[in-house]
């Protein structure tokens, strides 16, 4: 039983019986409705994930939500800024470590890396490596709710970009690794790091591992057609899409045209 809560306002308070997001107020094409900050536990230990973007406000309204209980670990799903860059600040407020994949993002001595297994309280935390949006995703499955936290790899909303440290190749087999996970866990939620909790893992990974199949076919047929770069893709594939969202577009498709190099 997930417990799973999903406020129509957005994701600000949605979550599982052991897991709750505090939205960051840093909303944007890419960030959606903002980062999800999770508070994990539900005893006097805590996990945090994502404190987010350095912002007091938000900082202090994490640190406010948790101040009687103990952070025992901030943990990164990933070092893009949206969700690493408050993290010094918010262990500054705590006294809790930063465990993140990357080293550079780490604070205190430990590490955090696939396999590696923690509990806040009661609530236990498995850690694995979904590389692909970023060299460093990490995923977080929480076995007792049936919920996997996906940061960046899978989103409450629309479709993740491989950001330029990322990796298409590694991004497909993580997708196809969250899948079978889903599948063999009995996964019922995924808590993303933007946008809404999703209540049908199988049904979502199904759907992005099928965009990514199409999205491929669409760029094969525009080199066909002519286009010579990435730009040149983006305007025949991406023609219907708001202008807005084709720098963004344009790093998805150089992902792609690199994959299929290597293809
Ligand atoms: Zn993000």
């Amino acid at each position: 039983m997930s417990g799973l809560r999903i406020p129509v306002d957005g994701p600000d308070g949605s979550g599982t019986a052991s897991a709750v997001a505090v939205l960051a107020p840093n909303p944007s094409p890419m960030t959606l409705d903002g980062t999800n900050t999770w508070i994990l536990g539900t005893s006097e230990d805590v996990i945090v994930v994502d404190p987010g973007p350095d912002d007091d406000g938000h900082l202090k309204r994490v640190a406010e939500r948790v101040s009687d209980r103990r952070v025992t670990a901030v943990l990164l799903t990933h070092g893009h800024p949206d969700h690493s860059e408050g993290a010094a600040s918010f262990a500054a407020m705590t006294g809790a470590p930063v465990r993140a994949l990357d080293p550079r993002h780490r604070l205190g001595e430990e590490g955090l890396a696939d396999g590696d297994i923690l509990t806040a309280g009661g609530t236990e935390v498995r850690v694995m490596a979904t590389p692909g949006h970023s060299s460093d995703s990490l995923c977080f499955w929480l076995p007792g709710d049936r919920a996997m936290l996906t940061g960046d790899t899978v989103l409450g909303r629309g479709t993740t970009v491989i950001a330029p440290d990322g990796d298409l190749g590694d991004y497909l087999r993580s997708l196809d690794r969250l899948r079978q996970g889903a599948e063999i866990l009995e996964a019922e939620a995924l808590l993303p790091g933007h946008g809404p909790v999703l209540p049908d893992p199988i049904g979502v990974l199904d759907a992005y591992i099928a965009h990514r199949r199409e999205r491929l076919d669409q760029i094969r047929e525009a080199i066909r057609q002519g286009a010579r770069d990435a730009r040149e893709i983006v305007e025949m594939v991406y023609a219907e899409v708001d202008r807005s969202l084709w720098p963004a577009a344009e790093m998805s498709v150089a992902a792609q045209l690199n994959y299929l190099k290597t293809l």
